[in-house]
């Protein structure tokens, strides 16, 4: 059986050189929300260019995520998009939002944004309503006890054929470690155990970043 490449930090540091394609905002970006105590929350750097490029290659128009904090996953997304793309941004927290709103206007992205302040279940409930079957992708990465049912609803919302990422599906490890108990670590290990046999969806789970699922709508 093939072994997972050990990630040390000196590799790490390589595929961040050579691996990664910076550039000043998202720097500026970084840098911002890494003051915050919860600048863990943010996405990786060469996770921010996978989601654009998938974005690229699915000729993405309308995408939605469930997490936004400070915006760099809908920076790196939004600006693969083309001209009338579409993305809608699901978060609660009014000052996290904030940082992202000025940094979609530095990059010239904010109207193709669409910030939604409330529960996303809220948000996700009154879109099945009027706009079912219609993204090409969506990203999942807010409170993890609720993932089960952003799945169900992101199943919705996504045409045949489109596509959704779950983030942090390896939580740190903890996932694997029979130890781990907690109400979030139970509930990633829940819906991992459920993706794998759910007929709906095609999927991947890619040890990116904290672990990042790929599950395509059939
Ligand atoms: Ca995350």
């Amino acid at each position: 059986m093939g072994k997972q490449l050990q990630v040390t930090e000196r590799l790490y540091n390589y595929i961040l050189e050579f691996g990664f394609r910076d550039d000043p905002l998202l720097q500026e970006l970084r840098a911002e929300t890494a003051k915050l105590p919860a600048s863990m929350m943010q996405i990786s750097p060469e996770q921010g260019q996978f989601m654009a490029l998938l974005a690229q290659l699915m000729g993405v128009k309308k995408a939605i995520e469930i997490g936004t904090f400070t915006g760099y996953s809908s920076l790196s997304v939004a600006r693969a998009l083309p001209a009338d793309g579409r993305l809608i941004c699901c978060d609660v927290s009014e000052d996290y939002t904030a940082v992202a709103r000025r940094y979609w206007a530095k990059a010239g992205v904010a109207g193709k944004i669409d910030l939604r302040l409330a529960p996303a279940l809220e948000t996700l409930a009154a879109l099945k309503k009027t706009d079912a079957a219609s993204f090409d992708m969506a990203f999942i990465d807010a409170d993890k006890t609720n993932y089960q049912n952003y799945y169900e609803a992101v199943l919705d919302l996504l045409r045949p054929g489109g596509v959704m990422l779950i983030d942090n599906v390896l939580w740190g490890g903890d996932i694997a470690d029979p130890a781990a108990k907690d109400a979030e670590t139970l509930a990633l290990r829940k819906l991992n155990s459920f993706v794998a046999t759910d007929s709906r969806v095609d999927f991947c789970l890619l040890p990116v970043a904290d672990g990042l699922t790929i599950a395509r709508k059939r």
